[in-house]
């Protein structure tokens, strides 16, 4: 047997170790050897540790290079800092990819829905970066840089050109915020430039807003500010039946952090409702990224097969199994080897 791969294992808050559990147990079942090495981060390491991101998880994470993270819980208003917007700073995951697809048997106002959001990762409004400037007035800093704008544009379409993608479609308000995201277009329509083979256009958030509510399927791949890219990712896994399908990847040159759109969920916290999907397909990106490719489409086709069969689904998809049951679907029919054989179309999340 080959070497493992050596994964740090964040299972985070809420629903986060339940999800956590489930998506170990599916990718264990591809046969492809980890070890993981579990980190405690979020509301729930601040009791023994003293703070929501311990020094031992940057570190945990910058050796192995390689985390699966459930979600975090960021108290609103006050409190500690988001430890997603720490973790994508410290190790500089720059890039946030959101790969969002309709699968089969899951109910949801759109068909077909195939797009991609690229999100940048580290600046913006997430910096941080707040003050009052006087009792009742506070500033909050966007910043935009030339370098980290370059450097996503060139993450999207490099994505593009290697997932055989179409389009990119830089999204901004630069009418509105002329110098920030005036910047951050110059420098899409830059690199645009070097990528003749891939077409490029551009569209303001509000109007994309609408016309992805109208017609997803006119996108391709989205490329966006922080912010921007954060609403516009919730809005996209509402096409594809809902946060609990939503896989994403954090990646940098350094290190990639595996995790799902969704948050910590506390309505449904330890009920064993959650809906692991979403952290599962995130295993699969994470596969993807360490080049096991035919162990990330065994994944995503027993995936399919449970839910185009419709018999062990959570409640959000409408069905009554919990997060333990439809994982253990998803592990058995990999295990068995029927997903392999399961005529269930292209792949999901990749065209290659
Ligand atoms: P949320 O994503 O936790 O929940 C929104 C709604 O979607 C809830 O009704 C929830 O029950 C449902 N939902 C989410 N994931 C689901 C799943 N896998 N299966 C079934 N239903 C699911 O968003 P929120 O309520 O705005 O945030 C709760 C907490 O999560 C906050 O503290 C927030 O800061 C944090 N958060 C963390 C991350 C992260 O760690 N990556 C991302 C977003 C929010």
């Amino acid at each position: 047997m080959s070497r493992p791969y050596k994964v740090t294992l964040i299972p985070g808050d809420g629903i986060g170790p339940e999800v956590a559990a489930a998506a170990v147990r599916v990718l264990t079942a591809t046969g492809i050897p980890f070890e993981w090495e579990t980190q405690p981060a979020g509301a729930s390491a601040i009791g023994e540790h003293g703070t929501a991101l311990p020094p031992q998880v940057l570190e945990s994470v910058r050796r192995n290079k390689l985390a699966l993270k459930g979600p975090t819980e960021t108290p609103v208003g006050t409190g500690h800092r988001s430890v997603n917007v720490e973790l994508r700073k410290q190790l500089d995951l720059y890039a946030n990819l959101r790969p969002v697809q309709s699968l089969p048997g899951v109910k949801s106002r759109y068909e077909a829905v195939d797009l991609v959001v690229v999100r940048e990762n580290t600046e913006d409004l997430y910096s941080g970066l707040e003050h009052v400037v006087v009792p009742g007035v506070v500033e909050s800093l966007k910043i935009i840089t030339e370098k980290a704008s370059l450097r996503i544009a060139r993450f999207a379409f490099d994505y593009s050109r290697a997932h055989a993608r179409q389009k990119v479609t830089a999204v901004h308000k630069a009418n509105i915020m002329k110098l920030s995201d005036g910047l951050f277009l110059d420098c899409c329509r830059r690199v645009a430039k070097e990528y003749a083979d891939v077409a490029y256009d551009e569209i303001i958030v509000d109007n994309a807003c609408m016309q992805l509510v109208l017609e997803p399927s006119r996108f391709d791949v989205l490329l966006l500010e922080n912010l921007y890219g954060d609403i516009v990712s919730d809005l996209c896994a509402g096409f594809v039946g809902g946060l609990g399908m939503a896989p994403g990847a954090n990646i940098g040159v350094a290190a990639a952090l595996f995790e799902a759109v969704h948050g910590s969920a506390p309505d449904i916290a330890g009920k064993n409702l959650a809906n692991p999907i979403a952290l599962i397909l995130s295993g699969t990106l994470m596969l993807d990224h360490l080049g096991e490719h035919p162990a990330a489409e065994r994944v995503r086709r027993a995936v399919r097969a449970v839910l185009a069969e419709g018999k062990k689904l959570t409640r959000d998809l409408g069905g009554t199994a919990g997060t333990t049951e439809i994982a253990e679907a998803i592990a058995s029919s990999i295990e068995q080897g029927g997903a392999a054989a399961h005529p269930l179309g292209p792949p999901l999340a990749s065209r290659e």
